[in-house]
C-alpha cells in the first residue's frame, strides 16, 4: 500500500483531537504524488481544508496562491504542488481559539516517507517555523525569510500565510517588493 494510503488511514491522534475545544475527530489531507514541480512543506490544515479536505482552502490559501503568483487550478493540481505539511490532520483549537501546534507524532511517523514518495521537486516552500526547523535546524523565521537570496531558486523560506502575519507583512515590506516577485518568477519558471 504506498505511504499516502497509510497517512489517510491514520487516525493516531484520535483521542488528543477528541480532547481538544474542536472535538475533531482525524481526518488527514493528503495532497502529494511523486513528480509535482513544488513541494510545499507546511504546517497542518486549518479547520476549513479538514471540512473539504483539501489543503490551504481558506483565507491563508488565497494569500498563499497570490505570493506564488497561481490559480487555484495550478495549485490544486497534483502534478503541480505536493503538499507534505508536518501534521496531516488539523490540530485544533485551544481553549481561547488558537490553533493548537502539528502533533509532533506526525513528522516522526510519516514525514519521511511522505517526502520519499513526494521526490525531489525542483522548488521547496518552506512554509512557518515548524517546516523550517525539521528541514533546516533551528532558527529565527524573520531572519531565513530575509535571507532568502542563500537558498533561492531552489528552496523559499516564508512566513505562514494566515491573516495573523498580516502585521509581520506590513512591518517588513521587503518581503512584498523583492522576496514575492522573485518566488513568483521562480514558480512560474518550473510550470513553464
Ligand atoms: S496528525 Fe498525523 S499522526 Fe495524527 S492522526 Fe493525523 S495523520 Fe495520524
Amino acid at each position: 500500500m504506498p505511504v499516502t494510503d497509510d497517512i489517510a488511514a491514520c487516525r493516531h491522534c484520535a483521542d488528543r483531537f477528541a480532547a481538544t475545544a474542536s472535538g475533531h475527530r482525524p481526518r488527514p489531507v493528503v495532497w502529494f504524488r511523486p513528480g509535482a514541480r513544488i513541494l510545499i512543506a507546511s504546517q497542518a490544515p486549518g479547520m476549513r481544508a479538514h471540512l473539504s479536505g483539501k489543503p490551504f482552502d481558506d483565507p491563508s490559501g488565497v494569500r498563499l496562491r497570490d505570493w506564488m503568483g497561481v490559480d487555484g487550478d495550478t495549485f490544486w493540481d497534483r502534478d503541480n504542488v505536493a503538499v507534505v505539511p508536518m501534521g496531516f490532520c488539523f490540530p485544533g483549537y485551544d481553549a481561547k481559539g488558537g490553533d493548537i501546534p502539528p502533533p509532533k507524532v506526525c513528522a516522526a511517523k510519516w514525514r519521511i516517507a511522505a517526502l520519499d514518495h513526494a521526490g525531489d521537486p525542483p522548488v521547496t516552500l518552506l512554509i512557518g517555523g515548524y517546516a523550517q526547523d525539521w528541514h533546516l535546524g533551528r532558527g529565527r523565521v524573520t531572519d531565513r525569510v530575509r535571507d532568502w537570496r542563500a537558498l533561492a531558486p531552489r528552496t523559499w523560506c516564508l512566513p505562514h500565510p494566515s491573516w495573523r502575519n498580516t502585521a509581520w507583512l506590513k512591518k517588513h515590506p521587503w518581503f512584498e517588493a523583492e522576496t514575492l516577485p522573485a518566488l513568483r518568477a521562480a514558480i512560474a519558471d518550473t510550470l513553464a
